[in-house]
């Protein structure tokens, strides 16, 4: 038998099992054993308690459950469809990811047409139509650039087409959008279809304003504060994505909270830069754990960000399902304006990211199990880790950017999370 490599020692009267996911009470006798014998492969032991509580094992154990665990947190089937409606913007906003070197999107100026969107619909309505549904299953179609405004053309015909097609089936419609271009035809056309609008916005104005400019440096705080007012009136769902950064991460609970109280808005999404993708101080990820925090609790748990959320209440053990991957790479297919086909926007330059055109048998293409194989459980530095059943193992362009290896941690995430388990374990 061996001490199992998921229990941590906390402090001398406490263990944390990261596969129960709960904080054990030991007496001192019992804590040192833990501590003196949790490198050793075979141990003998009188002490049962510890092999009732699962914290004395066996090797075969832990490698059933870890294959166990590779099987339950790979992906199956697609839910996701991205169309890039264009490749242009008209913002120059300094950390977007398509100006890495991973991405070649803003060299290709073009706009999706209608054909395109339309055979990727179909597609992908083919593709889902026999999925499984599971009490928490979700389907997406996400409308998404470049800047989509740009592209009203498409939007006039592509939005009512995929509202139409996939009315039946609780199909989510969602556009990404910096929020700059709106008239009333596209705030219609959001309210008929029950658009839900995911809009850049980036705390106060001088913070937002310090990033998100136009080609001309100026700031688009105002024309979207208004916009969102706009689409607010008119009942269409908004949800705020802001994006944590060195000049606002600070005083982040601040940011979510303006935001909040200025919109009377109590959802939110928050982007953490992806890992080296934009430079971030030595504790960025440490200090948004907190601030993020700090906001949830403020506003008693009523105004969330979804994804916080959700690791929050796996952490306090009120979730005790386990973390599904965080990567959407495995479930969502991602369409170009020129057909082909990857499994995520931000690396087309990433040779196994490419999966076919949309007039080939993209959905077989066998790229698709390279980006599978990534998983935390296969990952001997996050099965080491205490966060291992919450945390859904960061973005793989994220682990490429930092370690070279879409398999690698990505470190950004990665010491959120962590600093965020040891917060509240604490
Ligand atoms: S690699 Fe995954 S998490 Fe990162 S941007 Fe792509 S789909 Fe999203
Ligand atoms: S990515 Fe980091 S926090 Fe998540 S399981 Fe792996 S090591 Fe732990």
């Amino acid at each position: 038998m061996k001490i199992s490599r998921f229990i941590y020692i906390i402090d001398n009267n406490n263990v944390w099992d990261a596969v129960s996911r709960r904080k054990i009470a030991l007496s001192e006798e019992e804590i040192n054993y833990i501590r003196k014998n949790k490198n050793k492969d075979v141990i003998e032991c009188s002490l049962q308690k510890l092999i009732d509580l699962n914290i004395l094992t066996t090797k075969e154990w832990e490698e059933q459950y870890i294959k166990k665990m590779i099987d339950e947190t790979t992906d199956k089937q697609f839910q996701s469809l991205y169309l890039i409606t264009t490749t242009n913007c008209n913002l120059d906003c300094d950390y977007c990811f398509y100006r890495s070197n991973n991405s070649k999107s803003l060299q290709n100026h073009q706009n999706m047409t209608f054909d395109v969107a339309k055979k990727s619909l179909d597609i992908f309505f083919d593709i889902v139509k026999d999925n499984v549904k599971n009490d928490d299953y979700w389907q997406q179609i996400t409308f998404y650039g470049g800047e989509p405004l740009l592209n009203k053309e498409l939007l006039k015909y592509a939005i009512p087409y995929a509202f139409n097609k996939f009315k039946d089936s609780d199909t989510n419609i969602v556009i990404n959008t910096n929020l700059t271009l709106l008239d009333n035809e596209i705030i219609n056309l959001f309210k008929t279809y029950n658009v839900e609008v995911q809009v850049s916005l980036d705390g106060k104005k001088d913070v937002h304003n310090m990033h998100r400019k136009d080609i001309n440096g100026f700031g688009s705080f105002d024309i979207v504060m208004n916009n969102i007012k706009k689409l607010l009136e008119n009942n269409i769902k908004v949800l705020p994505m802001i994006t944590a950064n060195n000049d606002n991460v600070n005083n982040f609970s601040e940011t979510l909270n303006y935001i909040i109280n200025e919109l009377n808005l109590y959802e939110y999404a928050v982007n953490i830069l992806i890992t080296d993708s934009y430079g971030v101080n030595q504790k960025y990820s440490e200090t948004l754990a907190y601030e993020m925090l700090k906001s949830y609790i403020c506003y008693n748990n009523k105004a969330v960000d979804y994804v916080f959320e959700d690791l929050y209440n796996k952490i306090i053990s009120k979730d005790a399902r386990l973390a599904k991957s965080s990567c959407g790479v495995t479930r969502k297919i991602t369409v170009f304006p020129d057909k082909k086909v990857y499994a995520c926007q931000a690396l087309e330059k990433y040779g196994s990211n490419y999966m076919g055109t949309i007039d080939s048998d993209f959905a077989n293409n066998k790229n698709w199990e390279i980006w599978r194989k990534r998983n935390r459980f296969n990952n001997d530095e996050c099965l080491d880790c205490e966060a291992l059943t919450l945390c859904g193992g960061g973005c793989a362009t994220g682990s490429l950017n930092g370690t070279g290896s879409i398999y690698g941690i990505d470190r950004n995430q990665c010491e959120y999370t962590r600093a965020l388990v040891k917060k509240i374990l604490k």
